[in-house]
């Protein structure tokens, strides 16, 4: 039976250990950020398994179980990332921050690599981070220190309620924090227009959409 090379060199461990040193790993592709600031621009993703938030409309729920996804050593998605020509990663999930990042992200950082994180923020933040993208949920609330340190708040809509609850949240970020609001794609036909409604009322937000669903990439 053939061994990954991280088991040669030494066994995972059965849980993930508190120093971060090995993640539950469900997939890692390079490819183009879809959604947000950073749209259009080449990264790295680290996807980690481990989730209980719940979002009804989640669409990566084979990320929920961790126990589903290998405890991958730290340094062998830091040396993956590596090979990349992209000079950056996006760590998502999953719900990434239920991990501890100081170890993954310091060592990224230490090969040039700027390390960008999706969170719903429903854990307090490990890690350091060169752009925080917070995508809060209604079904776990982001711990309220996340919200200040946001350098982009992205509220998903899915339905017209949602309008308040993005503004409850932008009232607590800082002033330079980016604010975006994207249409969840199952209900994008009816919650677009009533965002572009709202973007041209309320200029500060800006429309996020899911180009790369349109691109047919990951
Ligand atoms: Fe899915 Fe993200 Fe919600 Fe978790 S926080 S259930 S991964 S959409």
């Amino acid at each position: 039976e053939r061994t990954s090379i991280n088991q040669q060199v030494t066994a995972p461990p059965k849980e993930v250990p508190a120093d971060g040193s090995f993640l539950p790993l469900m997939e890692e592709f390079y490819t183009i950020q879809g959604e947000g600031y950073n749209t259009g621009k080449a990264a790295y993703f680290i996807r980690l398994g481990g989730c209980d938030v719940g979002c009804h409309w989640c669409d990566v729920k084979e990320s929920w179980d961790a126990a589903l996804h290998p405890l991958t050593a730290a340094d062998t998605i830091v040396a993956n990332a590596a090979r990349h020509p992209a000079r950056a990663v996006v760590i998502t999930g999953g719900e990434p921050l239920l991990y501890n990042l100081d170890y993954l992200c310091n060592e990224l950082r230490k090969k040039g690599i700027k390390t960008f994180i999706e969170t719903s923020g429903a854990y307090p933040l490990s890690g350091s981070w060169d752009w925080i993208c917070l995508s809060p949920k209604k079904f776990k609330k982001p711990v309220p220190e996340i919200l200040s340190l946001a350098n982009e708040l992205k509220v998903i809509v899915f339905n017209k309620s949602d309008f308040g609850w993005a503004e409850e949240h932008a009232s607590h970020v800082s002033s330079l924090c980016k604010l975006y609001l994207q249409p969840e794609w199952s209900k994008a036909e009816e919650t677009t227009p009533l965002i572009i409604d709202y973007v041209k009322e309320n200029p500060r937000w800006q429309i996020s959409l899911q180009t790369h669903k349109f691109m047919n990439i990951p």
